[in-house]
């Protein structure tokens, strides 16, 4: 019950050792990885035939169907080998669980992630075939997994409250729990004594990897992507601003759905069946949006997009209609006033100097006033002394990491949301 271990080293071998000079360049020649070393080393392989090549779970066991690896080649059995091993060193299972990942979005996330995997295998002509490009899916290049999985299934990347479906996958479902997080019947879990790296142990193999791949990137140059990000996140550990900001809005709604001094009421069904007789109709509170945008020069586009696109997550999960949001476009005036289903739908215009206290201004004269006031702004920029009356306000400034930020009102809920220089470059 073991496969060829002779293969199975020179799989990893084929993966770490720098080429001979002779063939250097050629189509099968060894891949230069040694910072993998670290991580091929630790998976424990187990003969599963239930699989249908190689898959891994979030115990670092490889489970390898014996007759594909019997006759794959060692550049192959190598590609599948770095494909998983990124799965675990990008922690998929973990993040997965992060994004409440079920049985019936596994698919989604697992193309997701793979996308992530992709990018980082191109470069050394790694890609196993079947996983899919960003460009194949019309994606953009080099974003994160979970970015990913929200443009893929076009849903918040996280939804509070819903079951979930907890079904069990089959072994031949995507390429384990290692990169999901959901394990498979065909999967051991973790008390076993089949042998397993431990959550702990697979930080310590992270960190190494981490270090030895950011000294390989600085002397051969690496693509920027999730790799580096993933060097970064592992060496510089970050709390993300993406589950900050989606916070901050759900509960700034939260918040004002509770206060319950209004109601939008939906005529209840009955009422039509008995005419002229009024029935008490939902009351389902509706709060009402509005987003105040620096459109100054000095703000990022991409950044404000993105942070855009997870207020528009937050609110969908929470149910609130799009066309209850009032967007401004605001530099040292208002150009723009809109109303949209989407706060990235917004067209903005603007360039010139920054002063917020517009757009608040605005905001107040809003009949009926907004429960939830949203400003994305550099921070640059004055602000007003007070709150509008009744809203919960997010101060979400848009600024780079490394770089000291504008202070903001205490009255506001404040969401630093940054790029990446060193990392995120294109
Ligand atoms: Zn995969």
């Amino acid at each position: 019950m073991s496969v060829d271990h002779q293969k199975l080293a020179a799989a990893k071998l084929w993966l770490i050792s720098p080429p001979p000079a002779a063939a250097t360049g050629q189509r099968e020649a060894p891949r230069d990885l040694p910072y993998l070393s670290h991580a091929l080393y630790a998976l424990i392989p187990i003969v599963d035939d239930e699989v249908e090549r190689l898959t891994c779970d979030e115990w670092w066991r490889i489970y390898i169907n014996e007759e594909w690896f019997d006759a794959a080649s060692v550049p192959d059995i190598g590609a599948e080998l770095a494909h998983v091993t990124w799965h675990l060193l990008a922690d998929h299972a973990e993040r997965a669980r992060d994004q409440d990942v079920d049985r019936s979005t596994a698919a989604l996330w697992e193309k997701a992630a793979d996308v992530t995997v992709s990018h980082t295998l191109l470069p050394d002509k790694l890609k196993p075939p079947r996983l899919p490009i960003a460009s194949e899916l019309d994606l953009p290049e080099a974003r994160s997994a979970e970015e990913y999985f929200a443009l893929i299934s076009r849903l918040p990347p996280k939804s509070e409250d819903g079951e979930g479906d907890q079904g069990e996958l089959e072994p031949t479902d995507g390429c384990g729990s290692g990169a999901d997080g959901l394990q498979r019947r065909n999967e051991y879990g973790p008390d076993t004594d089949i042998g397993a790296v431990s959550k702990h142990d697979a930080t310590e193999i992270r960190r190494k990897v981490a270090v030895e791949y950011d000294r390989h990137a600085s002397t051969r140059g690496a693509e920027a992507g999730d790799a580096l990000r993933w060097v970064k996140r592992t060496l510089e550990p970050e709390v993300p601003w993406e589950p900050l900001l989606n916070g901050a809005v759900r509960r700034a709604v939260g918040w004002a759905a509770g206060r319950g001094d209004y109601t939008y009421t939906r005529p209840s069904r009955r009422s039509s069946s008995l005419p002229g007789v009024v029935l008490p109709g939902q009351h389902k509170p509706v709060p009402r949006v509005s987003i105040i945008i620096d459109t100054s020069y000095s703000v990022d586009d991409n950044l404000l997009a993105r942070a855009l696109g997870e207020v528009d997550g937050a609110l969908v999960a929470l149910g609130v209609p799009g066309a209850q949001m009032t967007i401004y476009s605001v530099d040292a005036a208002i150009h723009t006033v809109e109303r949209v289903r989407r706060a990235k739908d917004a067209k903005l215009v603007g360039a010139g100097g920054t002063d917020m206290r517009l757009g608040f201004r605005g905001v107040e004269e809003e009949r009926p006033r907004p429960d939830v006031v949203i400003c994305f702004t550099d921070g640059d920029t004055p602000w007003p002394s007070s709150p509008p009356p009744g809203a919960a306000v997010i101060a979400a400034i848009l600024g780079r990491r490394g770089f000291p930020l504008p202070s903001t009102p205490k009255w506001a809920t404040r969401v630093e949301c940054l790029v990446d220089d060193r990392w995120a470059r294109p």
